[in-house]
């Protein structure tokens, strides 16, 4: 069974003021209506910040099918979005733990301060937890011991701690764009090579073999997607989802035909997630940066990108700013879009990405 994409998707184009996150001028909200998918959708990776980025965010998810999600959200601010949330809301929002990132120059955030956050993250029901290890992390700290490496001592015993303490399932975030191997990282003697960044993981998916691993952002290659499938393979208790929008759209939308194929050899094993960003800092215009997009318009663009790849053969300009495509080319414009092939995934397919692969994962945790 296929889908078909409706008519009136992309017919909104040039009907709304232009931002970073709205080249086209589409109308995101009556946009939403023009999918042909109408099952419940997880979305399990977000980042949600406060009670008006909630609300902003769960308007988006409503218009886009998105019943529930799972956010990284600094335990301080998990008590107060909870208590923000109206009636028909509650249990939408679940928790996965994350040590406090706004807090990260404070003593022992990545340390003692996480290590009881592990277990206040469970006892507030929480059961995902979140390693996250992207290269740039060291230049926070590039020692050895760095709390931000997957296998320093301290991730080590947290790891532990979240295994002890009842978590399985962990996230992790390994590596990063092959754009910015090419320009941020280009010191491999700092970052190491892109490879590189697998090794650790590799001994601790075997190590925990009874964890479920979800491997953010396409496991941190979707550029090649080869490599990713015999990943999945050498590791069966390894997942990802395929967040990181800009990224995802810029890649797998050079090559439909090998995304759908990819998924469709891999079934349960890519989950649906945006890596959308509530923040609130992002809630209303920013009068340091107007262009930015902001709070239902700005969320409404990561869905209706995300989608527009996996459900529908669009082929045209992705919406969305990317600036990774100015890094690797300065003669390229610094707002341009990338192309977006969509991969029009069968409607089974996109049952199994929506909804069935996260359900799977997540099952049998405590939703409040
Ligand atoms: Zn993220």
């Amino acid at each position: 069974m296929t889908t078909t994409t409706p008519a009136c998707h992309g017919s909104t184009v040039g009907t709304k003021p232009i931002n970073d996150a709205n080249r086209l001028g589409l109308d995101y909200a009556a946009e939403a209506g023009c999918f042909a998918y109408n099952g419940p959708i997880i979305d399990i990776h977000t980042h949600i910040s406060s009670p008006r980025a909630a609300e902003l965010f769960l308007d988006a998810a409503d218009a886009y099918g998105v019943d529930r999600c799972w956010t990284m959200t600094g335990l301080e601010n998990v008590g107060p979005i909870r208590a923000s949330l109206p009636a028909e809301r509650k249990g939408r929002i679940q928790f996965i733990c994350v040590p406090n990132f706004t807090r990260r120059e404070e003593e022992g955030t990545f340390t003692t301060r996480w290590l009881r956050d592990i277990e206040d993250f469970y006892a507030a029901g929480s059961r995902i937890i979140k390693y996250w290890c992207g290269p740039r992390g060291l230049d926070f700290d590039d020692s050895p011991e760095s709390p931000l490496r997957l296998d320093s001592p301290i991730r080590l015993e947290g790891m532990k701690l979240a295994y002890e303490t009842g978590y399985r399932v962990f996230m992790t975030h390994v590596a990063d764009p092959d754009t910015w191997f090419k320009t941020a990282y280009a010191d491999s003697s700092k970052y190491g090579t892109k490879v590189g960044q697998f090794v650790p993981l590799e001994r601790l998916l075997d190590q925990y073999h009874d964890v479920t691993w979800i491997g953010a952002h396409m496991g941190g290659w979707p550029e090649d997607l080869d490599w990713l499938h015999d990943f999945l393979e050498r590791h069966p208790n390894y997942v990802v989802d395929c967040s990181a929008t800009k990224w995802q759209v810029r890649e797998l939308g050079q090559q439909p035909e090998r995304f759908r194929q990819f998924v469709e050899a891999n079934p349960g094993r890519v989950l649906f997630g945006t890596d959308i960003v509530a923040w609130p800092t992002n809630t209303d215009p920013d009068p340091e940066n107007p262009d930015a997009g902001h709070g239902f318009d700005l969320y409404a663009s990561r869905f209706w990108a995300l989608r527009t790849l996996l459900e529908t053969g669009y082929d045209g300009q992705s919406p969305i700013v990317d600036p990774d495509l100015h890094k690797v080319d300065p003669s390229v414009d610094p707002k341009a879009t990338a192309v977006l092939r969509g991969a029009a995934l069968p409607a089974s397919v996109l049952q199994d990405v929506y909804h069935d692969a996260a359900a799977k994962v997540v099952a049998g945790m405590p939703l409040d």
